[in-house]
């Protein structure tokens, strides 16, 4: 087993830190505090970090190949302009599901929209979400129902593996994919969480098709081999709620950590003074460039 390292890069106090996402063309860090309503940009050549406050819970950001970005909403599909702050509506396919709001989420590399739902109470019991894609025309298809927590979702550098993780399950997933129909077949397992690894959240995938799963109640990134399902490598963390990571930096050879604060009693989080921050991991390989949305 390889131990890498990470450190702190930003002493950001994140309630529920989350969707990290490097944008390559602007050379910064999007990610977002879900339960306080706020899309961050840290960018790491000055070390700045800004805020916008979009008024609801955000479930992921991603890029938008004709600018500005794209936001997964308890309300909904929205775009979001930073220039004027204004985050926008454009497809909801929960209007009626008002206990539910969006979770993590990504683009495949056609440009589609991936993001799923979860239950706002105890979602890990109240499996009332569901997995949807956005497409280019701004048309939503529902994939899957029903989902507990989703998060993670990865494409194989080929496309024809599609990689998520319904937390609740407490299981990495591997589906076939197909990249011109964007459909989704042939679920299966590739990695079984055991109970002390905690919950299986975020995920990244590196240039070897190798993953990368944040472990909440789990204090660490691991690297996964799914193809044998195994562990190759860790990122230990001195948080407990490690959420989610992406490969940025110009080379993509850095690993950017987002951890949270919620869930932790006090004494917890006495002991884990850095819950909540932004971490930086060296995890020694490349990773693949974000898709945008194309829409
Ligand atoms: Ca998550």
């Amino acid at each position: 087993m390889i131990e890498l390292s990470a450190e702190r890069i930003l002493k950001a106090k994140a309630n529920l830190g989350e969707g990290p996402l490097w944008d390559h063309r602007a050379k910064v860090l999007w990610w977002i505090d879900i339960l306080a309503s706020r899309v961050h940009r840290f960018e790491p050549k000055s070390g700045k970090n800004d805020t916008w406050d979009v008024g609801q819970m955000v479930g992921t950001v991603v890029c938008r190949k004709q600018g500005g970005l794209m936001l997964a909403l308890e309300d909904g599909f929205a775009t979001f302009d930073t220039e004027s702050g204004v985050a926008k509506v454009v497809a909801d396919p929960e209007s009626e599901k008002s206990d539910n709001r969006f979770n993590d989420g990504k683009c495949d590399p056609a440009g589609r929209f991936w993001a799923g739902t979860m239950n706002k109470g105890d979602a890990l019991q109240l499996w009332t979400g569901a997995l949807y894609s956005l497409d280019t025309d701004l048309s939503i298809r529902k994939h899957l129902e029903p989902v507990g927590v989703s998060n993670g979702i990865v494409w194989s550098k080929d496309a024809k593996s599609m990689y998520y993780i319904d937390t609740a399950s407490k299981a990495v997933d591997r589906f076939d994919y197909d990249l011109e129909t964007g459909n989704i077949s042939q679920r299966q397992t590739v990695f079984k969480v055991p109970e002390e690894m905690g919950y299986p959240d975020g995920m990244a995938i590196d240039n070897q098709d190798k993953l990368w799963v944040a472990f909440w109640n789990g204090w660490q990134v691991a690297r996964i081999c799914p193809q044998e399902g195994k562990v190759i490598a860790t990122i230990k963390l001195p948080v407990a709620n490690v959420t989610a990571c992406a490969f940025g930096g110009a080379a993509l050879d850095q690993l950017y950590i987002t951890t949270a604060r919620v869930g932790l009693s006090d004494d917890e989080l006495a002991k884990q003074p850095m819950a909540g921050d932004l971490f930086l991991g060296q995890p020694g390989v490349h990773g693949v460039e974000s898709s945008s949305f194309a829409g």
